[in-house]
């Protein structure tokens, strides 16, 4: 059995994350071969795609136990992300799928864990949220920016991830996932209803 890092003091890497289903995840690592044969790099796994809401770092099992409760206290709604657009940053050399248009629940998701997020001393970032899932890192070029076949994404619920960084990439454990629409009163410390 791998070691609880509650039980052994140790930090954890934490980002909270949409996780693709299967058919979603497929659509999206087809498109990753499109990129790649265009740009080259490392391309992500098909069982690691993901789209990241916030991003903590390193924190310590007391802090988890307070990424969780800030999970509860966050009330999601499902909603239809349509992926449509191929794009790639310069600076850190990845190449994403992205959305002409961010939904509103998902503008709104952010918005809360960002706020929850801060009431509870995590630092936040400050740069608009640009929803985007990774296809590829370490890009030899950069990707010709595109509209691409739309992918429509039933989003559901998101999650709290684990970053296990190994020499052959990134592998994630999810710590805990809460269902968009399932309201958050009764699982909110301290909210009555
Ligand atoms: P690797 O670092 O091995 O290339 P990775 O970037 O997926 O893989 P992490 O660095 O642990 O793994 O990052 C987890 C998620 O958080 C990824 O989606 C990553 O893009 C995002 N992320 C990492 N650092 C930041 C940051 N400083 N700001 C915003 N998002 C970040
Ligand atoms: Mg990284």
């Amino acid at each position: 059995m791998k070691p609880d890092p509650a039980a052994t003091g140790k930090t954890s890497r934490v980002f909270f994350a949409l996780w693709p289903g299967a058919r979603v995840a497929r659509r999206l690592h087809e498109l990753g071969a499109e990129a790649h044969a265009e740009c080259a790099g490392r391309r992500t796994r098909c069982e690691t795609l993901h789209l990241t809401l916030a991003f903590i770092g390193d924190v310590s099992p007391q802090r988890l136990a307070d990424l969780i409760a800030v999970g509860n206290c966050v009330e999601a709604t499902p909603f239809t992300l349509r992926l449509d657009c191929l794009g790639g940053w310069r600076h850190n050399r990845i190449v994403w799928a992205g959305a002409q248009i961010c939904p509103a629940p998902l503008a709104g998701l952010v918005e809360r864990l960002n706020g929850a997020l801060e009431a509870a001393g995590f630092a936040v970032e400050r740069r608009p949220f640009a929803p985007h899932v990774t296809l590829l890192r370490k890009a030899h070029t950069q990707v010709s920016a595109r509209c691409v076949e739309p992918i429509d994404w039933r989003v559901g619920g998101f999650a709290l991830v684990e970053s296990l960084q190994t020499s052959a990439g990134a592998h994630y454990r999810t710590l805990r996932e809460w269902r968009a629409g399932e309201g958050e009163g009764d699982r909110c410390a301290g909210k009555s209803g």
